[in-house]
């Protein structure tokens, strides 16, 4: 029989696996909706409350004045810390307390919480709820079995990651609660797998693109400049050129699905020409030649290209439309920018959680990257903190579908390996 502490601290962890299926369940019945931004408050005091009952000592914080914050819809946030019996690091499990709305197709209560074939279900239980009760029972059976550790255990359950997380990691960041004096290791319990370690993520670049006409009766298009045929002049330079660029262009980061392991940039919308009408009008639209053209571009950075030079590469195709086509006007608004992040992998708190997935699957981890963003880039460009991975049950296909799940087999795997990481990182 294996009597090494890490063994005593799995089996605590398994003997509670009903209370993470409770707590998964009770904060799935919390409906955390974003937009607009529902019950913030409520989830944050119930967390609060139930840390600070294990010994945690519990902050609330409204980021008040951010994105979306108001009296009706105030932004809170919950951080919980547990200090060991000496100096040491701190380690920060950060999962997000809201949630997507909860759209069709639904064959349970979205926000019932029940727990039926050996899952939770509910809006929320894999992103991430479950990944919340996972990190909460991990950090609370490990405080319990290891108390003579050193260093610091952190919680927080944070708002508005599903809408860029400003009133959430962001604004903590911003206030020194990840600076690196601070914190020093950091795992987000996002919907990974249990078996996998996600190291960071692709960056974006937003922009809008307008290019400039000249209105004059549809009848007489001559005596006007129509904006939408100098933009499908753009789009055609973007098909000639640029896609089949992006395409070859390959990166070293592990991105899953692999088709995100090239540059990809998605045109998101296009508008020109006067508005679409309301529902329920029917008469017919007006002769005008459009004078207007706008597309919104959605450009995802590898972390081996420069973000500067992405945007540079934008402007000089509108320069090369511009040098074809007489009276070619355009203006690119710059709407939003997250650089790319990858933690090394040989961060403590990589290998760490690799170490305690052997042990706890008896397989070694898959290293990913996720095509998308998360908070990761928050904490890494305003906390200056690189030691960040994302790692935590569910499976992500499931997240924002009807019907949504997670595992309480996984739920308990995932708390095992967080816990076993904790010794790992602070002894005890
Ligand atoms: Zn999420």
């Amino acid at each position: 029989m294996d009597t090494s502490p890490g063994h005593g601290l799995e089996r605590a962890v398994a003997a509670r696996r009903d209370e993470v299926a409770a707590l998964a369940r009770d904060l799935i019945r919390i409906p955390t909706l974003n937009p607009p931004g529902r019950n913030y408050l409520e989830i944050c005091e119930y967390l609060g409350e139930r840390l600070a009952a294990k010994g945690f000592k519990v902050s609330y914080v409204r980021a008040r004045g951010a994105p979306a914050d108001s009296d009706a819809h105030p932004r809170w946030n919950m951080i919980a810390r547990h200090e060991g019996t000496e100096g040491g690091d701190c380690v920060h499990f950060n999962g997000h307390h809201d949630v997507v709305e909860v759209g069709h197709g639904w064959s349970v209560d979205p926000f019932g919480g029940e727990i039926r074939d050996g899952r939770v279900w509910g809006r929320g239980a894999c992103d991430m709820k479950g990944g919340i009760a996972a990190a909460v029972l991990a950090a609370e059976t490990f405080v319990a079995t290891c108390p003579a550790y050193r260093g610091a255990v952190e919680i927080s359950a944070t708002a508005d990651e599903e809408s860029g997380g400003f009133g959430g990691v962001a604004w903590l960041a911003e206030r020194g609660w990840f600076a690196p004096e601070r914190v020093q290791h950091v795992i987000i319990p996002e919907p990974l797998n249990k078996n996998r370690i996600c190291l960071g993520h692709r960056g974006v670049w937003w922009a809008e693109i307008e290019t400039k006409g000249r209105i004059a009766h549809g009848s007489m298009p001559f005596l006007g400049d129509c904006a939408v045929r100098h933009m499908g002049a753009v789009l055609a330079e973007m098909e000639a050129t640029l896609f089949p660029l992006l395409a070859g262009r390959q990166t070293a980061m592990p991105v899953v699905p692999e088709g995100a392991r090239t540059a990809t940039l998605n045109i998101n919308a296009v508008h020109g020409g006067e508005p679409e009408q309301e529902a329920g009008y029917d008469g017919l639209p007006a002769p005008c030649v459009p004078d207007r053209c706008r597309i919104t571009i959605d450009r995802r950075v590898l972390i081996e290209e420069d973000p500067e030079e992405v945007k540079r590469e934008i402007r000089a195709l509108m320069e090369r439309v511009r040098a074809r086509r007489p009276g070619f006007e355009y203006e690119i608004r710059e709407l939003f920018e997250v650089r790319p992040s990858m933690t090394e992998r040989d961060a403590p708190v990589v290998r760490s959680v690799e170490r305690a997935i052997s042990r706890v699957l008896g397989t070694a981890p898959d290293f990913v990257v996720s095509p998308g963003t998360y908070d990761q880039k928050h904490i890494d460009r305003i906390g200056r903190l690189r030691n960040c991975i994302a790692y935590g049950p569910g499976i992500l296909d499931l997240a924002h579908q009807p019907d949504e799940w997670v595992g309480i087999d996984d739920m308990v795997e995932a708390a095992q390996v967080m816990a076993l990481t904790l010794q790992d990182l602070l002894g005890g």
